[in-house]
């Protein structure tokens, strides 16, 4: 890796998906650190690099991009996002799972490979069905976890040359699996080639990705952090496919990470004919403004207004002398702390269930990460919601802290004060 930072960045020259270099400015929040950048604590933490973080929008195909692509080599150097354990993610997995086997009738001893596939969860439910599964992600330490709990996982990018190399070694694939990570690569046309080579030809190719138009409907600005390059519409995956010889076959909205699309691609002749929810999420994105630049100013106007509330709020709380913690060190909290402005002035600590987060600093923020069991020896008068996507569960989970007189501030879509009563 060069030590020289300018080099870590680089700027888009053209649409990813399209090639067009016809852009719409849609959000800027300026020079921000890697959302997954936790630090050591107690470091001197003036070398923390930090990347512009804008969106544009292709006024062709309407994908929203990054105008910056940080080096993979920085960004995934040390990722932490070990897959979450929740109850809610499990269930998520095991419908996944359900989902792709029933629509697509994929019998047991099938051939599953999954693309980022981190410590082998997600697989671990095909294995439930007696598929024979692959894991492909490039974070050696989670690809070994993976291979130790018995899920055989490949330290790698998924890439046209990976594609072609697994054919060779274990055969076609009946299905390929890409969750929350189609978002997070920048040559999205070598993995649709990789695809193409791997899957067989009644093979289907399942993608979970944040769904744009929930991002934009929702102000789920939070989500826009280095590693999520693009942020997808169907119609803009539908075109894109179709350019690589693929075809949008089905897709299913979700409710998991604040609104996802887990979208179905075959071969453009394969055998699975096209659901009709597929021009009918299409015609609804169109409605709604896909193809018009209002829709994305209006976004814009909607994500100023959020920041300016939760900071004249928190703002307000500490100049009463109210104490706040963060609930939950997700990325995406990463970006709502640093583009409002927020510190460890004024948020105390942030509590999360992963034990590699716990003792470092936020990036960006340096706010410390403590455990759950911290939290509750040390109760704040206010949790921000930073992971606002399991606000259900948590509320539920935290009774004891609201009935005892705490309360939630929960920041998405639009800042809140949730109290014991009116969380009933
Ligand atoms: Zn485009």
């Amino acid at each position: 890796m060069d030590n020289n930072k300018e080099s870590w960045a680089q700027q888009i020259r053209e649409c990813r998906a399209c090639g067009s270099t016809d852009w719409q400015n849609v959000v800027s929040l300026g020079q921000v650190p890697l959302a997954n950048g936790f630090l050591e604590q107690g470091l001197s933490y003036e070398d923390e690099p930090r990347f512009p973080l804008a969106v544009v929008s292709c006024r062709d195909c309407r994908l929203l991009s990054l105008t910056h692509v940080v080096d993979p080599a920085v960004l995934f150097r040390e990722y932490l996002y070990v897959t979450s354990p929740s109850d809610t993610m499990r269930r998520h997995m095991r419908r996944v799972a359900d989902l792709c086997e029933e629509r697509f009738g994929i019998p047991a001893g099938s051939l599953v490979v999954e693309m980022g596939s981190n410590t082998g969860e997600q697989l671990a439910a095909f294995q439930d069905d007696r598929m024979r599964v692959l894991g492909v992600d490039p974070a050696r330490a989670l690809a070994a976890v993976a291979t130790e709990r018995g899920v055989p996982t490949l330290p790698d990018f998924f890439s046209a040359t990976s594609g072609e190399r697994i054919r060779e070694e274990h055969g076609p694939a009946r299905l390929v699996l890409g969750r929350h990570v189609f978002a997070h690569i920048d040559d999205i046309a070598d993995v649709a080639a990789g695809v193409r080579r791997l899957l067989r030809s009644d093979g289907v190719f399942a993608i979970e990705v944040p769904y744009a138009l929930d991002m934009l409907e929702r102000n789920e600005f939070d989500t826009i952090y280095h590693e999520h390059l693009s942020y997808f519409m169907v119609d803009t995956l539908a075109t894109f496919f179709a350019r690589h010889g693929l075809r949008v076959v089905d897709v299913e909205h979700l409710g998991v990470h604040g609104g996802s699309i887990l979208v179905f691609v075959g071969h453009q002749d394969g055998p699975w004919p096209t659901r009709p929810v597929v021009d009918q999420m299409r015609e609804k994105e169109q409605r709604a403004g896909l193809h018009e630049d209002a829709m994305y100013t209006g976004f814009a106007q909607t994500v100023e207004e959020t920041r300016h509330t939760l900071t004249r709020l928190v703002g307000e709380l500490r100049a009463e002398g109210r104490t706040i913690a963060g609930y939950g060190a997700p990325a995406k909290g990463n970006t709502l702390l640093t583009t409002c402005g927020l510190s460890n002035d004024q948020v105390e600590f942030c509590t999360d269930t992963t034990e590699l987060k716990q003792g470092k600093v936020l990036p960006g923020t340096h706010v410390p990460v403590r455990s759950p069991a911290y939290g509750e020896e040390h109760p704040p008068d206010y949790y921000l919601l930073l992971a606002w996507n399991y606000s259900e569960e948590i509320l539920r989970k935290e009774r004891d802290y609201l009935e005892s007189g705490g309360r939630f501030i929960v920041p998405i879509p639009r800042p809140r004060v949730v109290t014991a009563r009116s969380a009933n």
